[in-house]
């Protein structure tokens, strides 16, 4: 019988066992948590959005790295697949806003939960509490192809197929420390640089500690690889809109992580970023709203007549940036101040000087090279019988499922490609 050995219990390991085992293979997964899916747990706040209720698209379309090396892994193994595997197994799935599906009951448990029953009803033997140490493999006549597995406790177990899902770096907590990459290197793969992604930024601007907590709904943020290009007008890296939070270190918020995935430290770590607070507006709306407000306001400061433009806690930093005397009559601002004003709401600006770390990153960017893995089946073009899968690989995808969804799909691939030599 084919012996395969699935290294990581996350969610591509726990996919591509279930379909190794479902292929006709004997399966063993090895995890070195205590239990299986930890960072799967953590996922969607604790409700695990299991992935996005899209068309193929839509999902290709938030995929960022790599893109056409997914179509057959998707096409195989696609969201409806998996939300009918997780519905299957014991666990009914709702779709919110932006088609992010989740358990309808709010708990990722249950996902694993269903994961853990069809794992067992396919037959996996689950080794947990078992730490790989390295990958045994065999050269004849110049081919290379895997034997085994090395754990740390100094046992081998052999195998005729290995699939490596051993995750990212991000979240080390939850076991991604990086060893499937490690190993890898060693055997000759490629690895890409690999960074931080769907990340909060560091920002040099001190406002940020001084506006620590304040949401901002509804903005548009652009990021810009330097200022030159800025002044240049060239097309920014990112524009996007939505929601985004100021913190003690710089800014977070679902709008901020998207722009991460565009962050590029390679040209220079410091990026410069203009937030348009009022996007709804356009430079001669927002120029009306507010001399319509000042005519509102004729007899009061100019301190005391914005107040409906903002939020409170960002007026007096608003009022010290434009440079217009805060005491002065409203009507005696000059139109040339107002255009200033207008001009600092629509292109606030905030100087990015790079990335906070893995430990809250929620993927990597980056990986083990996909012009080394074959993507029909997940095997390593340099060494036979050796599949690679997940996060691991230098593929990556917005928020919303996507990154979940990558993990299925290829770990399922995997697991049902081991088989595929055996019937040839
Ligand atoms: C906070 C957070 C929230 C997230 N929320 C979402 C979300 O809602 N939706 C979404 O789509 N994505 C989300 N993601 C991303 C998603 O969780 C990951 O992309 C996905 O879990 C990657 O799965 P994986 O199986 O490739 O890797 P992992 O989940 O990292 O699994 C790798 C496993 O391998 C094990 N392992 C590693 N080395 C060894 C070794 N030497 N021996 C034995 N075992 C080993 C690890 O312990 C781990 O269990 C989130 C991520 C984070 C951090």
């Amino acid at each position: 019988m084919h012996n395969c050995v699935v290294l990581g219990g996350g969610a591509a390991g726990m996919m591509a066992a279930i379909a190794a085992a479902e292929a006709g293979a004997k399966v063993t997964l090895i995890e070195k948590n205590e239990k299986l899916g930890k960072k799967v747990y953590i996922t969607g706040k604790g409700r695990c959005n299991v992935t996005n209720d899209c068309d193929a698209d839509t999902f290709f379309a938030n995929v960022v790295s790599n893109r056409k090396f997914l179509y057959s892994a998707f096409y195989s193994f696609d969201n409806n697949m998996l939300m009918e595997l997780v519905k299957d197994n014991g666990c009914p799935l709702k779709t919110e806003r932006g088609g992010r599906v989740f358990p309808v009951s709010d708990h990722s448990s249950d996902v694993l939960k269903a994961l853990n029953k069809a794992i067992k009803d396919a037959g996996v033997e689950v080794l947990l509490n078992h730490e790989a140490k390295d990958v045994v493999v065999e050269e004849a006549e110049g081919i290379k192809r895997v034997k085994g597995l090395l754990l740390k406790n100094g046992k081998t177990l052999p195998c005729d197929s290995l699939i490596m899902a051993t995750g990212g770096l991000s979240y080390p907590s939850t076991g991604s420390t990086g060893d499937g990459h490690r190993i890898l290197k060693k055997l000759g793969h490629s690895i890409t640089e690999m960074h931080p992604g769907l990340v909060p930024f560091n920002v040099e601007e001190s406002v940020c500690g001084e506006l620590q907590g304040l949401a901002l709904k509804n903005v548009s943020l652009k990021m810009y690889n330097s200022s030159e290009e800025q002044g240049k007008k060239k097309k920014p890296v990112y524009d996007g809109f939505g929601e985004m939070l100021f913190t003690h270190f710089g800014i977070s918020g679902p709008l901020v992580l998207s722009c991460s995935e565009f962050y590029d430290a390679s040209g220079g770590a410091k990026k410069d970023i203009l937030i348009d607070l009022k996007p709804a507006l356009d430079t001669d709306t927002l120029d009306k709203r507010i001399l319509r407000d000042f005519d509102e306001n004729k007899n009061k400061s100019f301190k005391n007549s914005i107040s409906g433009l903002l939020p409170s806690r960002m007026i007096p930093l608003i009022i010290s940036m434009c440079g217009i005397d805060p005491d002065k009559a409203v009507n005696e601002i000059s139109r040339e101040e107002r255009t200033g004003l207008v001009h600092l709401l629509k292109n606030f600006p905030l100087t990015v000087t790079g990335t906070r770390d893995y430990n809250e990153a929620i993927i990597t960017r980056g990986g083990v090279s996909v012009k080394e893995v074959d993507p029909s089946t997940m095997e390593s073009k340099l060494i036979d019988g050796l599949y690679i899968c997940g996060e691991m690989l230098d593929l990556d995808a917005m928020t919303g499922g996507f990154n979940l969804q990558i993990a299925w799909s290829t770990g399922h691939l995997a697991g049902s490609s081991v088989m595929e030599k055996e019937r040839l």
